[in-house]
C-alpha cells in the first residue's frame, strides 16, 4: 500500500495515518515529526529548519525530498508506506513521481481531507486550550499566528497538489469534519475501491 494523506495543519491527517499504519503494516512517514527529531537532535537540517517551521512556514524542497528519498529506499518500505504532510509542494510531488518510476512502482491512493477552514482555527484553539489547560506544552507552531501562516502555506503551496493528483485520477476525498472513526471508516472504503481497481488494472 503506498499512499498519500494530504490536508490542511490540524485536519487528522497523524490520527488517520497512525491507524492506517497498524491496518497495513507499513511505516508511516511524517515529514514533521521527522523534522522536529532533527530540530531535538540539533542535526545541522534541524538547525536549519527549526525558525522556519517555528513560524509555520516549509522548510526548503530538497531537504523533504532529501529525507523521503531515504525513507522510501529503506527495507521497511518495500511493501509500501503512508505519506504524512509529504508532498506540499508541486515540486515536492514531481520528486516523488520520479523517485517511484524509478522503482517501476506507483501511488496506490492519494485522500485528500476536506476541512471547514473556520471550523479548523476553532479546533486549534481548543487543541491549544486544552493542553494548557492539563500543564501540556503546545508546539512552538501550534500558535494562532504561526497555524494561520501554515494554513496559508497549505492554500499556496499544497492545494495545487490536491489539483496536480485529481489531473492523474488518483485523487479521493473524504469528509475531514467528521468524527475520527467515521473519517477512518470513507478511508477504508476508499482504499477498497482503490486497491480492488490496482489489482483489477
Ligand atoms: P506537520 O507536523 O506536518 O504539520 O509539519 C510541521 C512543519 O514541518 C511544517 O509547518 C513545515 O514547517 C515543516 N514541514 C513538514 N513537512 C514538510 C514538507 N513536506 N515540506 C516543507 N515543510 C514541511
Amino acid at each position: 500500500m503506498r499512499l498519500v494523506l494530504l490536508g490542511p495543519p490540524g485536519a487528522g491527517k497523524g490520527t488517520q495515518s497512525a491507524r492506517l499504519k497498524e491496518k497495513y503494516h507499513v511505516p508511516q512517514l511524517s515529514t514533521g515529526d521527522m523534522l522536529r527529531a532533527a530540530v531535538k537532535a540539533a542535526t545541522p537540517a534541524g538547525l536549519e529548519a527549526k525558525a522556519i517551521m517555528d513560524k509555520g512556514a516549509l522548510v526548503p524542497d530538497e531537504t523533504v525530498v532529501g529525507i523521503i528519498a531515504d525513507c522510501i529506499a529503506a527495507p521497511d518500505a518495500k511493501a509500501g508506506f503512508i505519506l504524512d504532510g509529504f508532498p506540499r509542494t508541486v515540486r515536492q510531488a514531481e520528486a516523488l513521481a520520479k523517485m517511484l518510476a524509478a522503482k517501476n512502482l506507483d501511488l496506490d491512493a492519494v485522500i485528500e481531507l476536506k476541512v471547514d477552514e473556520a471550523a479548523l482555527l476553532a479546533r486549534i484553539a481548543k487543541r491549544v486550550n486544552d493542553t494548557l489547560a492539563c500543564g501540556g506544552t503546545v508546539r512552538a507552531d501550534d500558535t494562532p499566528e504561526a497555524f494561520k501562516t501554515r494554513l496559508a502555506a497549505y492554500n499556496a503551496e499544497t492545494a495545487p497538489v490536491a489539483a496536480f493528483y485529481a489531473k492523474k485520477s488518483v485523487l479521493k476525498t473524504v469528509d475531514g469534519m467528521a468524527l475520527v472513526d467515521a473519517v477512518t471508516e470513507a478511508i477504508d472504503q476508499v482504499l477498497d475501491g482503490a486497491v480492488r481497481t490496482v489489482r483489477l488494472g
